[in-house]
């Protein structure tokens, strides 16, 4: 459907106010008024099947996190300064859910801070200035994150200490994929050095989000963890998507790979919208930090982002959502990899509890990736009323993050939707 001159009007508002940087979700781009559970409402109330944002990890405006945050803005928003409870109590909960090893966190307000803070500390730790990231990896918009950011594209230069390594592909990529990832670690480790650079990080989201979705097989990172340390140089683990129990396997994608990190990077769902993140750390890594320098963020963990984040670790807890991630992931992949076996595009489903990733192919045998149907797909289903979009390094990847409270009724209304896109569009 085209867009309603009303709509026109908005877009064309946007570009003056906001500039030419921004961009739209959707050639119909969807007008949000209101948000509840898992859907999303149109200025004509029409709802949406919200499949992809996953900020709102718990649904959208989850009345006990609404009511948190309410109560608190209205007793007192201040900063870290000052001795208060709710940051305390925040910090001690969440610093439960990582292993022992880990036991400060710092607090931001965006995930992209969280990574510079990473970036900062590793190098101040090691030493060096030499930092490894995906190919298609993606950890944020300050000047430091936006360099180890090649998803960005060619226009957003790449630091010169900073190398890329092929993300751990198992569908494209043949043999052991944990030993594939960690010869490219040492390699780029190797590189770094040969020209007097000393590494200083690792930085993997830990379930390579932007690089495609590559969840499998569990504990593949390993090897690649293990390769950094024996070059000097610290683990950092961007948990900013897989984060907070997303993968239905405990709350931290790097648990599954069976690895400690140095460094964890925390964000986006952590407020289910109230933006607050942080950053989880081993104390030794930040003793000399914390000597030479100090750590004030206005707003990065004020009263209302503790108070916030905690109805958040709540609801987690109360409505058992780590385990309905997982029962219900399964079942939706499943649902998906049974449409996959009638859809020739659909050439590979993969995922840890509610983070899916779908491989649109034009060619099952030849794997040939096919950008122009995965972003035909990603509208159609727009129009049917669900909301995803595409991903990895040939935008041809479709990239599934509905909320954790998303249930079997969810996953098969999702079902049947792609199934009739996937009928409409002819692929067989
Ligand atoms: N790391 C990852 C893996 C992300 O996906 C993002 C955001 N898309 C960030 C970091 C940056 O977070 P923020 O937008 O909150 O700065």
């Amino acid at each position: 459907a085209a867009l309603t001159p009303a709509e026109e009007a908005m877009v064309e508002r946007r570009r003056r106010a906001l500039g030419p940087a921004y961009r739209l979700f959707y050639e119909h781009p969807v007008h949000v008024v209101r948000g509840e559970g898992v859907f999303l409402y149109d200025a004509d109330g029409r709802a949406y099947l919200d499949a992809y944002n996953n900020v709102a990890s718990l649904g959208h405006c989850h009345p006990r996190v609404v009511e948190a945050m309410a109560r608190q803005a209205a007793a007192v928003s201040t900063n870290t300064r000052y001795l208060n409870d709710l940051v305390l109590d925040y910090a001690e909960r969440l610093l439960a859910t990582f292993p022992a090893e880990i036991g400060h966190v710092m607090f931001t307000c965006t995930g992209s801070e969280a990574n510079d803070l990473a970036i900062r500390l590793a190098r101040v730790v090691t030493g060096g200035t030499g930092l490894i990231v995906t190919e298609n990896a993606y950890h944020g918009v300050t000047a430091a994150a936006a360099e180890i950011s090649p998803s960005l594209g060619p226009g957003v230069d790449l630091g010169p200490h900073v190398r890329t390594v092929p993300a751990p592909d198992g569908f494209r990529g043949a043999g052991d994929v944990g030993a594939a990832f960690a010869a490219a670690v040492e390699a780029a480790a190797a590189d770094l050095s040969r020209h007097g650079i000393r590494p200083a990080a690792l930085i993997v989201d830990t379930v390579f989000s932007s690089d495609g979705v590559f969840p499998d097989p569990p504990g593949f990172l390993a090897g690649a963890v293990a390769a950094i340390r024996a070059a000097g140089g610290l683990f950092v683990a961007d948990e900013v998507q897989p984060g907070f129990g997303r993968l239905g396997a405990g709350m931290w994608g790097f648990a599954r790979h069976g690895v400690v990190p140095d460094l964890v990077s925390l964000g986006k769902p952590m407020g289910n919208g109230y933006p607050v993140a942080g950053l989880a750390m081993r104390p030794e890594l930040v003793a000399e930090f914390g000597r030479k320098a100090r750590y004030f963020n206005t707003f990065g963990g004020n009263t209302v982002a503790a108070a916030t984040a905690a109805a958040v670790l709540d609801v987690i807890e109360d409505e058992g959502l780590i385990a309905n991630a997982r029962d219900v992931g399964t079942y939706f992949t499943d649902g998906l990899r049974a449409l996959a076996a009638r859809h020739a595009a659909l050439a590979d489903v993969r995922g840890a509890g509610l983070f899916v990733g779908v491989e649109v192919v034009s060619d099952r045998d030849g794997r040939t990736s096919d950008a122009a149907a995965a972003g035909r797909i990603v509208n159609r289903m727009r129009e049917a009323g669900v909301l995803i979009s595409a991903t990895g390094p040939r935008a041809n990847v479709l990239k599934i993050r509905p909320p954790l409270v998303f249930r079997r009724a969810h996953a098969d209304l999702f079902l049947d939707r792609l199934d009739a896109v996937m009928a409409g569009l002819g692929t067989g």
